[in-house]
């Protein structure tokens, strides 16, 4: 399971241990060997597998600015597309919404997660990085004290511990990181939003050069490029609602009947290479620390994808903390990551709202009954028709669509 290197490291142990090989964990492992600081990356899974693995797509200006500062956007700038526009479908007709052109001015970077994961992957290892493939922590103790240590198991079943001066969690949701919190050492807020997506990637080009967000009375579908053959859509579906239950033709009509392929053009159909259901959910942890285990990206909180946060909210708090990692480390300020929890949860907190906001956009009230149900309706036709008309409103909509 071993991939390499810094033959002066006692084995077994490191600075900073770092779980997960998503976007939080490669920008952290990245930053901090840049800063001179040892740590490893402990990953459950095989390179090949995280090489393949289709999530996000749409990169903000702040993460394209985060990678290019640090020597990390090669593959970006070779094949990421600039993309600023939105096209809203509802029964009152269509508008588009050049959003990279309002508010800061600032478009998204279309650039597939997982091709931003193998660049930081081979980046990591070629700077002399240390990964662990197939090694999966089962627990994080000793997490209140100086000298935390992490427990694992190989993929052939064998164990071992990771002794460290810190951990990072970067290993999502369900992750050891979370599981190790003893209880009531940090606040959970959760709330599910009662809606549920089927999730799709489509071996197809975009069927428009827009972000397309369709409401539709039979719910809402979308619709992301993610290269020139590739695209991403999104249909809302029934909670509990089986992804393999749909004939790929059955979806393609669904897709097409709700963003209206009749009037605006058909949808360009290709084999549905993946499809999975997302019941929307937040999730935000507070604080993001416990002693010296520190919490970041899917692990810290859980944004649903309506507004396209997450893999960029985990690059955002990476920075974060390999600057306060660095702080402590290097420049004898243990203090500095005191700081780490307070400025993330300000930008969590941002995009959580920001995202609350779209669910209703899109889905109008989710869960609202009786009289409550057409009153939401109708303030949710009202909001976007204050996003058709007003340059206020779109300036607002540009800052915290692509904003951080
Ligand atoms: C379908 C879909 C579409 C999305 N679209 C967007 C989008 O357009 N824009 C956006 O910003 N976000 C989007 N997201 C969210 C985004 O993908 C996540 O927020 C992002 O991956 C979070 O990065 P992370 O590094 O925190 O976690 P992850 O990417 O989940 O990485 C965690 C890593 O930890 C590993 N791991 C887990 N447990 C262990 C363990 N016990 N031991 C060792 N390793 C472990 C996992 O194998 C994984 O490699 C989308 C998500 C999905 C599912």
């Amino acid at each position: 399971m071993t991939e390499s290197k810094h033959a002066r490291v006692p084995q077994n142990s490191a600075d900073v241990v770092i779980v997960g090989a998503g976007p939080a964990g490669l920008v952290l492992g990245n930053l901090l060997l840049r800063g001179g600081i040892e740590c490893v990356v402990l990953e459950r899974a095989e390179r090949e597998h995280l090489h393949n693995r289709a999530r996000a797509g749409f990169l903000a200006a702040h993460t394209v600015r985060v990678l290019a500062r640090n020597g990390l956007d090669e593959g970006l700038r070779r094949r990421g597309q600039e993309h600023g526009v939105c096209e809203f479908r509802t029964e009152d007709g269509r508008f588009r919404l050049d959003y990279g052109r309002r508010g800061r001015g600032e478009p998204h970077t279309v650039y597939p997660q997982h091709e931003l994961v193998r660049d930081l992957l081979g980046q990591f290892i070629d700077a002399g990085g240390r990964v662990r493939f197939g090694a999966e922590a089962t627990a994080v103790t000793g997490a209140d004290g100086p000298n935390p240590s992490v427990a694992v198991r190989d993929r052939d079943g064998g164990t071992g511990h990771w002794r460290a001066r810190y951990v990072a969690a970067c290993d999502g949701r369900h992750g050891a990181g979370r599981r190790s919190l003893p209880a009531g050492a940090v606040r959970r807020h959760h709330r599910d939003h009662g809606v549920s997506w089927l999730g799709l990637l489509a071996e197809a080009p975009p069927s428009m050069d827009a972000v397309g967000y369709a409401v539709h009375p039979r719910g809402f579908a979308g619709h992301m490029a993610r290269s020139t053959g590739i695209t991403r859509y999104y249909l809302q579906c029934e909670r509990g609602h089986d992804s393999g239950a749909w004939s790929e033709e059955r979806i393609w009509e669904e897709l097409a009947l709700r963003m209206g392929a009749a009037e605006y053009g058909a949808l360009r159909r290709g084999r549905i290479l993946q499809r999975a259901v997302v019941d929307l959910e937040s999730d935000v942890l507070e604080p993001l620390r416990y002693g010296s285990l520190f919490l970041v990206g899917d692990a810290a909180a859980l944004i649903s994808p309506a507004a396209a946060k997450g893999a960029n909210l985990a690059v955002l708090e990476a920075e974060i903390l390999a600057r306060a990692l660095t702080d402590a480390l290097v420049h004898g300020d243990p203090e500095a990551l005191d700081r780490y929890s307070d400025r993330c949860l300000d930008h969590i907190w941002r995009a959580q709202e920001f995202s609350h906001w779209m669910i209703d956009l899109l889905h109008g009230a989710p869960g609202a009954e009786g009289a409550a149900a057409p009153f939401q309706e109708r303030l949710r036709s009202s909001r976007i028709a204050s996003l058709r008309d007003s340059r206020t409103t779109q300036d607002w909509f540009a800052d915290h669509y692509v904003g951080i």
